[in-house]
């Protein structure tokens, strides 16, 4: 061995560490950006050696794609904003997964035109590589179309929908198994790419927008799959290991979404969930409420004893987070307790509210999930709710009849008061009424997030 081969191996294990590490440390906020800079670490220890291997014989190509890849990579990170997190995680899944199925066709052909034999093995790696990856690649174009509403949102269905799809798809792993099992005509494989490419539009077509989020993280937990394919054709550990961290995590992550949704994944799937939200929009009833200026709010959480905030998508929207540091700073000045409860899908990405809560400043011990601050509400003088809706709708947990029944939610209605900060009565994300709204005891403060919340703040009696 050479002692470049040293070099990269020796670089390839810091990268697998790191990026193992990684996985471990996003787990909590408190060490989440030492997780983010690990994985950085872990990615460029990656290509550092994968660069130092002996089979790269020339940079120029690698240099033009590198400055092409910046060129595109570095403003969307930049330019795109905090909500559009999903659709961007879903563009860099269609170029991962492009990448991977890329790589599987030059390999494929490689192997066609030196007439090598092939082992099954290697062969039934690049099939699940180039299946996975073209696949990945056009459901997650679809999903960032869907996203960015440039492509219609609503589920498309058609009668026997899912028997065609799964038709495609059966005929699509029977080439795929042709491939394996013996050498195939030439019209085998690019009739193969076509169905993959095929299939993920058609995988996408019936999933409404606002299962996109969870859809995505199947989708990354796909083109990980594919990548450790490409990781077990090319002999590649580093590969492998990356990849397979990439696809478990994928797919915890949606287990974990739907079941806070309280939805199965054949209901994601096959569901047409935004069907529902389209109809429901128009049953917002015209039932009174109580509602109140920031001066009434200021005076109740001042007095009051214990406050439990409730975030939701209206406060990332509003980017109220650090008015909101402020009322908090305000009334524990004062001496009231003031927690904050995560519902594990509000905002519209899994961990949307601790990012945004941890960008003000927000300590970390605060910050409570569903399950361990559920029982606190009795005893709270006062539910702050700021821009959530559908994670604390009192429906969920009575109404059959309702597409979010059965969804776990933050029993915000058990406390003394509830105040609601948004701007008008209209409904969240599943687009239906709420009737924690309604209540005797909630009081609605209609206005913008941010503004209602920094009026709030100006409003709250002097503390000497
Ligand atoms: P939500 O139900 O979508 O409600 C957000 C509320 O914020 C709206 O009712 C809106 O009312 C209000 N709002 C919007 N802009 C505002 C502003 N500038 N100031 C004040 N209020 C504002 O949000 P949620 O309670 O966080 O629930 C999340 C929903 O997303 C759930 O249905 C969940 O299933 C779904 N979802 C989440 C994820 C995830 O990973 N987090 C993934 C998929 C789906 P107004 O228009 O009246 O202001």
């Amino acid at each position: 061995m050479t002692d470049a081969g040293g070099v990269w191996q020796a670089a390839y294990i810091v990268a697998a560490l790191s990026i193992v590490l990684s996985i471990k440390w996003l787990a909590s906020p408190v060490t989440a950006r030492r997780g983010v800079l690990s994985g950085e670490i872990g990615m460029l220890f990656a290509v550092v050696g994968t660069l130092l291997r002996h089979e790269v014989v020339s940079y120029q190509w690698i240099v033009i794609s590198f400055a092409i890849g910046a060129a595109i990579g570095a403003p969307l990170a930049y330019l795109m904003p905090m909500t559009a997190v999903p659709q961007l995680t879903a563009l860099s899944h269609a170029f991962g997964a492009f990448a991977a199925a890329l790589v599987g066709t030059a390999e494929y052909y490689r192997y066609v035109s030196a007439g090598t034999p092939v082992t099954g093995f290697t062969m039934g790696a690049l099939v699940i590589e180039t299946v996975l990856g073209y696949l990945t690649f056009t459901a997650s174009i679809l999903a960032f179309g869907k996203l960015q509403e440039l492509v219609p949102t609503r589920p498309l269905t058609y009668r026997g929908q899912n028997f065609v799809n799964l038709a495609l798809l059966v005929f699509a792993v029977s080439l795929g198994i042709w491939m394996i099992v013996e050498p195939t005509p030439a019209w085998v494989f690019p009739t193969f790419t076509g169905l993959s490419l095929l299939f993920g539009v058609l995988l996408i077509l019936p999933i409404g927008g606002g299962d996109m989020p969870t859809v995505i993280a199947l989708l990354n937990s796909y083109a990980g799959a594919a990548c450790a394919a490409m990781g077990f054709a090319l002999g590649n550990r580093l590969l492998i290991i990356a990849g397979a961290v990439n696809a478990s995590s994928g797919f915890i992550l949606s287990v974990i979404m739907c079941k806070a949704m309280n939805r199965s994944f054949a209901n994601v799937l096959f569901g047409a969930f935004g069907q529902v939200q389209a109809g429901a929009v128009a049953h917002t009833t015209q039932k009174p409420v109580h509602s109140a200026t920031p001066e009434d709010a200021a005076e109740i959480l001042a007095s009051a004893r214990k406050v439990i905030v409730v975030p939701g998508y209206g406060m990332a929207v509003a980017q109220a987070q650090h008015k909101l540091r402020e009322l908090t700073d305000a009334l524990t000045k004062r001496g009231v307790d003031v927690q904050f409860a995560i519902h594990p899908v509000a905002g519209r990405m899994p961990g949307h509210m601790n990012v945004l809560l941890a960008e003000a400043d927000i300590p970390y011990d605060r910050l409570h999930e569903m399950e361990d601050i559920n029982p606190d509400f009795a005893e709270a003088d006062v539910a702050l709710v700021i821009g959530a809706n559908d994670v604390v709708n009192p429906a969920a947990r009575h109404d059959t009849t309702s597409p979010i029944y059965g969804m776990p939610i933050l029993d915000v209605d058990k406390a003394h008061t509830v105040m609601v900060i948004k701007r008008s009565m209209n409904p969240g994300f599943a687009g239906i009424d709420n009737e924690l709204y309604y209540m005797d005891r909630t009081l609605m403060l209609f206005g913008d997030a941010k503004g209602f919340v920094g009026e709030i703040v100006k409003a709250l009696p002097n503390t000497n």
